[in-house]
């Protein structure tokens, strides 16, 4: 997708180059908590920042910021890899993690102390947060500020020891309590903590936090431009005060809004809770935001990407539809998924004026929006199944498919007409009995009828069955963040609906691979789930088309 104008990080870096700003080198980062998999708004940030450096010829860094061992895991360092080469972009061999500079963040403490910048207190939080003071009330010193350079040293060398318990003592910067800026008033530097980290086992028990390691690690790797979210603007003025005070490297901190998505909640919190209470199946759950859903339910990297380029980069929050990333992956199976049929709720239809031992194989185009995607053979028969909503004993007005008497062509095949109707000892219908013309063939017909519709079948006599999951969207509210009471209350209770026999064509039976994606004629796009197993596969609905196969493709 060609995106027309520079959006405004492109400016600035262009501007920079034309400066010469740090040699024209344009170097940008993703930094990824392994607190949970990546998710769309991920997604934004990593076409981003991998997009800028392709664009300027530049270098993109995946950074791990594993300062928090408590929610962190490897499983989600290695799906975080997983998932940014799937969607196409390449870190080569700059991966590295916060964790490794632990021991450069802890000389950079040292430092800050022995110059009267840091100190360490004894208060617990509530304390510190008690004296914080609010945006237009300064805050009030803690009793431990003023400690000497010689004692706080030797306290931060005892917490590194593991004298003290967790919540006990923490680092402090020694900035400013009357800042308007809350992030300035003595932000924690340190704490304790004796959770084993998933890099650095027990050989670490205090932790810098976030805001200290982020613009550190940015600085010692070169960043020169550092993108981020909104939520980090007022932290700006803190990661310069670091910069400044240790001397270090300046990036240019750019903060983006945040990709919101309707129907959908983003936040790893909330989405690690949806998993964990098992309202989703795991964290690659076809309903899920995360980039292993959509890899699962069907999406392809190009829409995704392509997504990304369509909502453009701005500093102004919005809410984008789902409907646009529908869109996107439309737009891109449209070009490349092969075209088959599968009957979701069959209903038996039988050729009263064929042979019962009656085969023929037709051939069926796999895609006519790619004359290079050639054909495949469906056997006809003089059995096979429709779609029960595709026939009516009483049809309303205006109702063009199969009902008694009248004529429909199935698709790719020829024009059958409905002569009765078999029933159940229920009333229900059994099987439709009809009559095909046989000067009707398509691509060839000869019969000179026209008929108002054309409808999918498969044939009875080889099909096979499949699971096939439909999926909607997981909330039932636009904005579930925005509600009252818990966000999972506003769960769309038909988010998943599981059709345990649809009925394939023989050639999907022998055709799949897991992933891959299919058009089923008039129902939408589906790839074959990795559920699949020699006993039964499993499809996944990834989106609906967008005009019915009725409206678009009436003619043969
Ligand atoms: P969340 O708040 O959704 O749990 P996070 O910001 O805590 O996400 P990180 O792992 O810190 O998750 O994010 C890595 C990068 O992705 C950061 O640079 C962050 O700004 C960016 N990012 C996270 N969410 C979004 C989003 N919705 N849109 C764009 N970028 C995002
Ligand atoms: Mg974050």
């Amino acid at each position: 997708m060609e995106q027309k104008n520079n959006h405004f990080i492109e400016e600035i870096i262009e501007q920079d180059i034309r400066e010469g700003k740090h040699g024209g080198r344009i170097h940008t980062r993703f930094p990824p908590e392994p607190n949970g998999y990546l998710h769309i708004g991920h997604a934004k940030s990593i076409c981003l920042n991998f997009g800028l450096t392709q664009k300027y010829n530049g270098k993109t860094n995946l950074r791990f910021d594993d300062t928090n061992p408590v929610t962190e895991d490897v499983e989600f360092v290695e799906s975080i890899q997983e998932d940014i080469k799937w969607l196409g972009f390449d870190w080569e061999d700059r991966l590295y993690y916060a964790s490794d500079y632990f021991p450069q963040l802890y000389e950079f403490a040292l430092q800050l102390i022995k110059e009267g910048k840091a100190y360490v207190d004894d208060l617990n939080s509530e304390e510190v947060a008690a004296l914080k003071g609010s945006p237009t009330e300064p805050g009030k010193p803690s009793p431990y500020r003023d400690r000497t350079v010689e004692e706080n040293l030797k306290l931060f060398q005892e917490m590194k020891e593991g004298k003290y318990k967790e919540g006990e003592k923490t680092l402090r910067a020694k900035i400013d309590l009357a800042s308007p800026n809350m992030h300035m008033r003595d932000p924690i530097l340190y704490r304790i903590l004796f959770t084993p980290h998933h890099r650095t086992g027990t050989q670490w028990c205090i932790y810098p936090m976030y805001d200290f390691a982020h613009g550190q690690s940015d600085a010692i790797e070169g960043i020169t431009h550092s993108i981020c979210t909104l939520e980090f603007e007022n932290h700006r003025p803190l990661y310069d005060w670091f910069i400044h005070e240790l001397k270090l490297f300046p990036s240019r901190q750019i903060e983006f809004a945040r990709l919101n998505l309707s129907y959908t909640v983003m936040s790893k919190r909330k989405l690690l809770q949806l998993v964990k209470e098992n309202i989703v199946s795991s964290w690659d759950d076809p309903r899920m935001p995360s980039i292993a859903g959509f890899r699962r339910r069907g999406y392809t990297p190009e829409s995704i990407r392509n997504f990304a380029t369509m909502v453009g980069v701005a500093r102004r929050e919005n809410v984008i539809d789902l409907s646009l990333l529908e869109f996107a992956i439309r737009d891109d199976l449209n070009k490349k998924a092969t075209r088959v049929m599968v009957v979701l709720h069959p209903i038996l239809l039988k050729i009263i004026n064929l042979p019962e031992d009656h085969r023929e194989d037709l051939e069926i185009d796999n895609n006519p929006e790619d004359e290079t995607a050639g054909k495949h053979i469906m056997s006809f028969s003089n059995m096979c199944y429709i779609e029960s909503e595709d026939f009516m004993m009483q049809p309303p007005p205006k109702y063009h498919r199969l009902s008694p008497g009248e004529m429909v062509r199935l698709k790719g095949a020829y024009i059958v007409k409905c002569e009765s109707v078999e029933l159940n000892t229920d009333g229900s219908i059994k099987t439709i009995l009809c009559s095909y013309v046989a000067n009707s063939k398509s691509g060839n017909d000869q019969s000179g009828i026209k008929v108002k519709s054309v409808i999918h079948w498969v044939d009875a006599k080889s099909c096979s069955d499949a699971e096939v999951r439909l999926y909607d969207r997981l909330f039932r509210v636009e904005d579930p963040n925005d509600q009252q009471g818990d966000f999972k209350d506003y769960i769309n209770p038909d988010s998943l609906i599981t059709i345990p026999n649809a009925k394939i064509e023989n050639f999907l039976k022998t055709d799949t691979a897991i992933g891959k994606s299919y058009q089923f004629l008039r129902h939408g796009y589906f790839c074959m789930d990795r559920d699949s197993s020699e006993a039964k596969v499993v499809f996944n609905k990834t989106v609906g088309l967008k005009d019915s196969y009725q409206k678009s493709n009436a003619k043969n």
